[in-house]
């Protein structure tokens, strides 16, 4: 990333800004994460709000949820006894299409959490080039040490009133964190149910066997590391021999290892939330996939299987580990000050965001101040909506695409991406900054659109 910075904001810009914030933050009360969120937009926004102070009315909306829906999930457990969880879905923006956006499935999630990802996945979808809304939602239920029949009658509640508000052409969610092919079947199977309908394009993730796209499942991972390697290009570089920590062991860390892998790279770490693996000889991705996608196993079981060459860390985390890569592809906030240090000291040349918001704000400034090419989440994950995009038109044709095809347009799709926040932060004046380049290229597609439609 380049220490140049963008052009000066126009001072009434400048207090337009500070007073939509201010009146955001009043209104979403208690809700750090979103605050966060809504602060690197606006942040980045000023250089096009200067150009054209038209578009401030245009972001008073946009800042708004369409629509929040909060619902009650009870549901009872093997033993009989009766769980209450909390269901989410923030309906964020639709100018470009269908609200589109995963379900997260933790203990975490509340209307904060929920808001910040699909305000991201707002700007996110609209880098992708493609007609998707920006939604997102999910549940404070945590899959973890939940036998299937309990998952499947999670979902089954959680569906019997999210379902009402779906639709091919309405809102279309899909996986996120604790959401992957187990749980999109059975809610996929409740809101068949209940509608009689066979709409394969309410959901996407699905089973390639039943309506799902080929790639879906990589689809997150080998984008980001895509992405990662259109960085790297512009140093002149490629993944060949490079040094890579990954964060997170789920379905974007697995699939970033894999295709930094197959371009040449040397992966070195995985991690829960318990602590972190290092291996020397580098990541056995097979035994982690059986442990982890097969068994739903730990890191530490798959150091413990691993031999010699892995060390378990418990309670660690990755970035202390030196690398030439780092992908963070666990949570938000995961990757603080301190985390940023340690990998701008162990000679860090990029980082690619797997994960929404994996890097604090301190931490994004300690990469910009060094130099360090950093590709937000908004960019550089967006290679799994943007699948789920490629998945909802096969659904609409009533067709099916090989793997090798979507594999071609995911590719293309991420190089566009990253060509057009590359170009945007060098039209406005800071060549580098791909946080920058990735907010204003979004939010100029959004507002366009928002512009045109009219005052809704
Ligand atoms: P998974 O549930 O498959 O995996 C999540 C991984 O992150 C697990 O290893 C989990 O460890 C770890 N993790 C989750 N929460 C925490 C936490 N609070 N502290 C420490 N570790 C944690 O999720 P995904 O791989 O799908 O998602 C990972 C990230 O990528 C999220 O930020 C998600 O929003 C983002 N993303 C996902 C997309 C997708 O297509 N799936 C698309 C775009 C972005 P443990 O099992 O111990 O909890």
């Amino acid at each position: 990333m380049s220490k140049t910075s963008p052009r000066p904001l126009t001072p009434d810009v400048t207090s337009a800004l500070e007073s939509l914030r201010a009146d955001a933050v009043r209104r979403n009360a208690g809700e750090p994460e979103f605050h966060q969120a809504l602060d690197e937009v606006l942040e980045s926004l000023g250089p096009v709000l200067s150009a054209r102070p038209e578009l401030l009315d245009v972001l008073r909306r946009l800042v708004e949820p369409e629509r929040q829906i909060i619902f009650r999930v009870p549901w009872q457990d093997d033993a009989g006894a009766t769980h209450v969880n909390r269901g989410f879905r923030v309906e964020f923006n639709s100018a470009l299409g269908p609200y589109k956006g995963g379900l997260r499935f933790h203990p975490s999630v509340n209307l904060g959490v929920v808001k910040f990802l699909g305000f991201e996945q707002i700007f996110k979808n609209a880098l992708t080039g493609l007609n998707m809304g920006g939604g997102k939602g999910g549940s404070d239920f945590d899959p973890h040490g939940r036998s299937d029949a309990e998952v499947m009658r999670f979902c089954q509640s959680f569906m019997t009133e999210l379902y009402r508000h779906l639709g091919e052409h309405t809102d279309v969610p899909a996986g996120d964190i604790g959401v992957g092919g187990r749980e999109i079947g059975y809610l996929f199977g409740q809101y068949r149910r209940i509608t009689n309908r066979w709409e394969a394009g309410v959901l996407t993730g699905k089973g390639t066997g039943w309506g799902g796209s080929p790639v879906r499942v990589e689809a997150t991972g080998y984008g980001n590391v895509l992405f990662a390697a259109e960085m790297l290009a512009q140093r002149g570089e490629d993944l060949e021999g490079q040094q890579v920590v990954v964060s997170g062991s789920g379905n974007v860390a697995l699939y970033s290892m894999e295709k930094a892998q197959a371009l040449g790279a040397h992966v070195l770490t995985a991690s829960d939330s318990s602590g972190y693996v290092v291996d020397e000889k580098g990541i056995d991705l097979d035994l982690l996939k059986q442990v982890k996608e097969v068994e739903r196993g730990r890191v530490a079981d798959y150091a413990e299987r691993r031999g010699a060459s892995a060390r378990f860390v418990p309670g660690g985390r990755v970035w202390d580990v030196p690398a030439d890569l780092a992908l963070p592809s666990a949570t938000q906030n995961e990757l603080d000050a301190e985390a940023a240090l340690a990998l701008i000291r162990g000679g860090v040349k990029a980082v690619s965001e797997g994960a929404n918001m994996p890097c604090t704000p301190e931490a994004v400034r300690l990469f910009r101040e060094a130099g360090v090419a950093l590709g937000p989440g908004k960019a550089a994950n967006a290679g799994g909506v943007a699948t789920s995009g490629l998945e909802m038109r096969q659904n609409a044709a009533r067709s099916a695409w090989t793997f090798a095809d979507v594999e071609a347009r995911l590719a293309a799709i991420m190089r566009d991406i990253h060509a057009t926040v590359h170009e945007t932060a060098e039209i406005h004046g800071a060549p580098g900054d791909y946080v920058l380049g990735a907010n204003i290229a979004g939010f100029q597609r959004v507002a366009e659109a928002m512009d045109a439609q009219g005052i809704i």
